[in-house]
């Protein structure tokens, strides 16, 4: 009896510690400092995380902070590399309206920045009425009928309204997407299911606006109003942010972790992009893991980078240079593990390069099955979607994980924080450890 009862405290004290004051512990502080990193980094004061009010600067001041307090090495002098890129942007008034002529009836469009319209980030600067005309299938028979379009061109003011909804033939989308992309000069409104917005470089002569179908009844006769003020800047300065923690066996060998923190920032005044999933989420994985290599009982072997990249979503741009001008010379840079999109993971995680580099992504399967952590690990090949793409195409080994499921915002500005589910983080940071660890195996 005395015995029994001396095994189960035994039992009980050790399965306490292992299954409470460890992994429990742990694993709530890797999703508390990850919501508060998601939470600050899609926060208004962010601006979006792009070229109004400086919201790429306060966000790498913010990593950069952050990488201090986990005491990371810098390479020279600080944690920035800068660069430059000439950007567009919208820090003015935005507004848009229709009215359509339905028999006595008028059907309204009242536009709602980012609810329920965009403007392209290509557009110049315009304050002006308009009238409207309608492209629809009649002018996608021939090319001769296509160009006979030009004749409804009355004036250079005129909105083309162009929906391809349930359009499937191939050649008449063609006819579409050439008047899309201002074949006849004219300013375009661009019927959608879904609003995405991108950044652009350079400013076009015409306008183009996205309008969410839903809320856009048009008949062919409408006029309405709008004013978009931009800013085109040519030279803006932006910066990479990169620490490391030194290789206790091989310092002169480096894993490189990296997400970039840009987003798309805002569209006129009061539209902000949160940018929560993407990519504030991969900053949280970064820091997170940032914070485990940093700590004394966790220090690798190789030296691991951890790069914050910027202008990610004006086209790679952060990655481009840091690779054309390598901090760490890319011959000594073992493995890249970029990451991009780490909110969800219901439905496990996407690798990018899996196939290319397929003995990695064997291994990275394996740990996965061996722990169960997440429901699947679905294998592509090359992509030039993130930031892993330039490191590759310089032949150093990179993966880009993305994870599946849960919430379908993307560049648009439900991209928020509080419906972020970061259910699956922990285990998504639980494998990238046990699979980095396996990769300083010698
Ligand atoms: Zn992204």
């Amino acid at each position: 009896m005395k015995f029994l009862k001396k095994l189960c405290f035994v039992f009980l004290f050790s399965y306490g510690v292992i299954a409470t004051a460890f992994p429990q512990e742990i694993g709530r502080s890797v999703y508390l400092y990850a919501k508060k990193i998601v939470d600050t980094l899609a926060s208004p004061g962010m601006h979006g995380r792009g070229y109004v009010n400086d919201g790429d600067k306060i966000a790498a001041e913010y990593i950069k902070g952050e990488f201090q307090k986990l005491s990371l090495q810098t390479f020279g002098d600080d944690y920035y590399q800068q660069f430059r890129f000439p950007i567009n942007t919208f820090p003015g008034e935005i507004s848009f309206n229709c009215n359509f002529c339905s028999g006595k009836k008028t059907l309204s469009f009242k536009g709602i920045a980012g609810k329920n319209f965009l403007v392209a980030s290509s557009s110049p600067a315009i304050n002006s009425s308009f009238s409207t005309i309608v492209f629809d299938s009649t002018y996608t028979t021939s090319s001769k009928k296509f160009e006979k379009f030009r004749k409804k061109i009355k004036s250079k003011d005129v909105f083309v309204i162009v929906d391809d909804r349930g359009v499937t033939n191939k050649l008449k989308l063609e006819y579409f997407k050439k008047v899309k992309e201002g074949y006849f000069g004219t300013n375009v409104i661009e019927v959608v299911i879904k609003l995405i917005w991108r950044m652009s470089q350079s400013v076009e002569k015409c306008v183009k606006i996205q309008v969410l179908a839903d809320s856009f009844l048009y008949t062919m006769k409408g006029h309405g109003a709008i004013v978009i003020e931009n800013e085109f800047i040519p030279n803006h300065t932006t910066q990479n942010v990169i620490g490391y923690v030194k290789g206790t066996e091989f310092p002169d060998s480096f894993i490189i972790f990296s997400a970039h923190y840009d987003h798309l920032g805002k569209m006129g005044k009061n539209v902000y992009f949160p940018g929560a999933n993407d990519n504030a989420s991969g900053c949280a994985m970064l820091l997170n893991l940032a914070n485990y290599y940093a700590m004394p009982g966790n220090k690798p072997k190789y030296s691991i980078a951890f790069i914050a990249f910027a202008g990610e979503e004006v086209g790679l741009l952060g990655s481009k240079y840091y690779t054309e001008n390598p901090i760490i010379p890319l011959r000594n840079t073992c493995f890249v593990f970029n990451m991009d999109l780490l909110g969800t993971g219901e439905e496990g995680i996407t690798v990018v390069n899996g196939s290319v580099f397929k003995k990695e992504f064997d291994t990275l399967v394996a740990i996965n099955a061996q722990n169960n952590y997440l429901k699947e690990i679905k294998i592509r090949g090359k992509a030039a979607n993130s930031d892993h793409y330039y490191f590759s195409e310089k032949g150093v080994k990179a993966f880009f994980i993305y994870t599946m499921g849960g919430i379908k915002a993307y560049h648009d500005v439900y991209d928020r924080p509080e419906t972020l589910p970061l259910k699956e983080f922990e285990n998504v940071y639980n494998l990238i450890i046990k699979f980095t660890n396996s990769l300083q195996q010698p």
